[in-house]
């Protein structure tokens, strides 16, 4: 498993001049992601969040490995098998964090990018980094190729530092007075010729020392901005400090104002809730602070939260390190102790506060979708997943149900085969199971009159565990659970004797019609031995695990819903 940053192209279109290159829009990453946990509705999960009005009805993507050209090495990105091309690919260059690139193109646009993939390698002078990093942030496309039209004021080397490499900023205008009374931003800012695109910060990149705050940068609040400011202002080892800060704007400044000019200053755009950076002198003039105040424990606490969810664990060690690699300051281990106890009350109240909200969720879902059950009695956290499938006569798998429950026993199985009964009616079910200790017993006291079967899969993974592996026992037990006549099965059995006399009397003590097919009641007309679809999708809500309750219920109902309107399409 490697880990994969993407960077999310949006809003904008490709154009071919000669080179291909995808000009106008947006652009936002999300980095720490899995590369065995990239699924394609992750990536539009991605986009839906992050991009206003967006429709993926109306847009094809496309991806590409960041060190790509893009008349090359563009790729269509469709479904989960172009993602899971894409995780492999990161895994075949073995390199620690994967960046990708992913482009939203309008399906309106005139550009054939399906006939001009591949052709690139022909056009004279494509330029790498020009074709594919070039992002150019203008709503103006006449006066967009002018290089002068960008900020050009800025060339110190780190200008082609890596956080900010991708966006030119268009900005002409001169500094605003500094200490503007009107808490307000004027009206006239955006009026005028090359009316400025925004720029909108984007949380979920990490904070590097050359992120820039750039004159215009749009935060969703005055909040967001100040831990952003405090964040980056950690990486460059520096204090600073905010003079002037009421609901509307924040004012920051260096600690050592009397010899560092040091300036930010932030105030909410009129009308709306969006704040915006009118003032940015950045650049400190003053020295550099070892074992910075900044990298107190509250902070190092919201730097480690998400990697706390996925491992409560987390060592002081793993923590001190963890700060070190992606900020380069080194925290005492009190600190990081600090900082753990923190992020764990964050993280444990997110979950609590979830368990909290479980009933009206559960009553919006019963409002939304009539017809569907949803049933629920609350005992303790920590919950285990379970779900049954139902399989109809073309061969078609599809999910019945999940449940949640706080640990697999006997108890929480008949409570849930119960309801599951309960709710589809009492007919001849055909239940295969993973030969579960509690379910067995379940079957064996309250439904006797249920069909229930093993997965010949797990049977013969025990099987194996007891007895060896090795292709002859497994064909001939295979072949056993498939024989249709008692006389091709007794000729198996026989053959399993000779060989292991232990291995026949371990499978002969199983009741045949539990997973002998020949031995299956005629009436459910089904003929399955195996419960392959239950391993997949096990395979992918095991990843959902560890998330606080609601979000992992509403993953995988929405992972379910997506799969349906998917099959339907197929179908
Ligand atoms: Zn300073």
């Amino acid at each position: 498993m490697v880990k994969i940053k993407v960077r999310f192209y949006t809003k904008g279109s490709f154009v071919k001049d000669p080179t291909l290159r995808y000009e106008g829009g947006d652009l936002f990453a999300v980095q720490g992601i899995d590369s065995d946990k990239w699924f394609y509705f992750e990536a539009t999960d991605h986009l839906e969040e992050k991009v206003r009005n967006f429709d993926l009805a109306s847009i094809n993507l496309w991806w590409m490995h960041d060190d790509g050209t893009l008349a090359e090495d563009i790729k269509p990105f469709k479904d989960d098998r172009d993602a899971r091309k894409m995780s492999k690919f990161a895994i075949d260059n073995k390199v620690f964090v994967f960046v990708f690139e992913i482009y939203a193109e309008p399906k309106a646009s005139s550009l054939d990018l399906q006939s001009l993939i591949g052709k690139g390698k022909n056009v004279v002078g494509a330029d790498k980094g020009q074709s594919s990093k070039a992002l150019v942030v203008d709503d103006a496309p006449e006066e967009s190729s002018e290089e002068s039209d960008y900020e050009t004021d800025d060339s110190d080397e780190d200008s082609t530092d890596e956080s900010v490499k991708d966006v030119h900023f268009y900005d002409s205008e001169e500094e605003r007075a500094l200490d503007n009374d009107c808490p307000y931003e004027a009206e006239s800012e955006s009026d005028g010729g090359g009316r400025r695109n925004t720029l909108k910060f984007n949380h979920e990149e990490t904070m590097t020392e050359n992120f820039s705050f750039v004159k215009g940068m749009e935060f969703s609040s005055l909040q967001q901005f100040k831990e952003a400011v405090h964040k980056h202002n950690v990486l460059l080892m520096r204090d600073v400090k905010i003079v002037k800060n009421d609901a509307y704007r924040c004012r920051v400044v260096c600690k050592k104002k009397e010899e560092c000019n040091y300036l930010l200053l932030c105030s909410r755009v009129r009308t709306t809730t969006t704040f915006r950076v009118k003032t940015s002198k950045e650049k400190h003039d003053c020295g550099k602070r070892f074992n910075s105040k900044s990298a107190k424990a509250a902070w190092v606490a919201t730097v480690i939260v998400d990697k706390l969810k996925n491992n409560p664990k987390m060592k002081l060690n793993e923590i001190v390190a963890e700060v070190r690699t992606r900020f380069s300051i080194d925290i005492p281990t009190g600190r990081a102790f600090k900082a753990r106890q923190i992020a764990r009350r964050i993280v444990e109240g997110d979950a609590s506060k979830q368990y909290s909200l479980l009933w009206s969720y559960s009553a919006e879902l019963r409002r939304v979708s009539p017809g569907n059950t949803c049933k629920l009695e609350i005992d303790r956290p920590d919950p285990m997943l379970q779900h049954r499938f139902g399989r109809d006569p073309n061969d078609q798998y599809l999910p019945l149900a999940f449940v949640v429950v706080e640990t697999e026993s006997k108890d929480s199985w008949s409570w849930f085969m119960t309801l599951l009964l309960e709710d589809i009616g009492e007919r001849r079910w055909c239940f295969i199971s993973d030969q579960q200790k509690g379910l067995i017993n379940v079957f064996e006291e309250m439904l006797p009159g249920t069909e229930h079967r093993f997965c010949v899969r797990h049977l013969y993974a025990n099987f194996k565990k007891k007895f060896g592996g090795g292709t002859l026992l497994r064909d001939l037990m295979m072949g056993a659970a498939k024989a249709t006549y008692y006389e091709a099965w007794e000729d198996k059995m026989e053959q399993i004797k000779q060989e292991k006399k232990a291995a026949y009397d371990w499978l002969i003590a199983i009741p045949t019609k539990q997973w002998c097919k020949h031995a299956f009641p005629f009436y459910s007309r089904c003929d399955v031995i195996m419960n392959n679809l239950s391993e997949s999708f096990n395979a992918t809500i095991l990843l959902q695990r560890d998330k606080p309750i609601i979000t992992m219920i509403e993953w995988i109902r929405k992972y379910l819903m997506e799969r349906f309107a998917t099959l339907r399409e197929k179908g």
